[in-house]
């Protein structure tokens, strides 16, 4: 199973809003028409990352909530190694970090992690979750 550009950006959504919220609600700040966001929820529901019910507000399940802690923690691997090892200004790394975290899989952050000494925190996003387990996702890409 693996998970579209848009349905990731959709969870990391859900992650950063941490209560639940309407797909109303949450049209205009993912600039999506209704349909399309709500056959998405529909996606993200199947697949066992998002409790909801139609009309309904819409939450990460443990699941859900576990996928988006890999994807914050590539973000900030990323981001650590573009400052510290690339020396990339600080404002662009964020914004490279973000761009090129949904493409990047636990297997090449954990790399970027050994490399760096396993660092505790991004210079200017914060703490860095240190997760043992690969994300669920690419256990069952990477046939493990
Ligand atoms: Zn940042
Ligand atoms: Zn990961």
């Amino acid at each position: 199973m693996k998970l579209s550009t848009a349905e990731k950006h959709l969870l990391w959504f859900l992650y950063d809003w941490i209560r639940p919220i309407r797909p109303g609600d949450m049209k205009e700040h993912l600039k999506l028409k209704h349909p399309t966001l709500n056959s998405q929820l529909e996606v993200l529901k199947k697949k066992g990352l998002v409790s909801w019910k139609k009309y309904g507000p819409a939450s990460l399940t443990q699941l859900g909530r576990m996928v988006a802690s890999h994807h914050v923690r590539h973000t900030r691997l990323l981001e650590f190694f573009l400052i510290n090892t690339l020396s990339i200004d600080e404002e662009v790394a964020h914004e490279e970090s973000i761009t090129l975290a949904p493409m990047v899989s636990c297997r090449l952050a954990d790399a970027i992690n050994s490399f760096l000494n396993n660092p505790e925190r991004s210079p200017c996003c914060g703490e860095i979750p240190q997760l043992e387990e690969r994300c669920v996702f690419e256990k069952q890409e990477e046939g493990i």
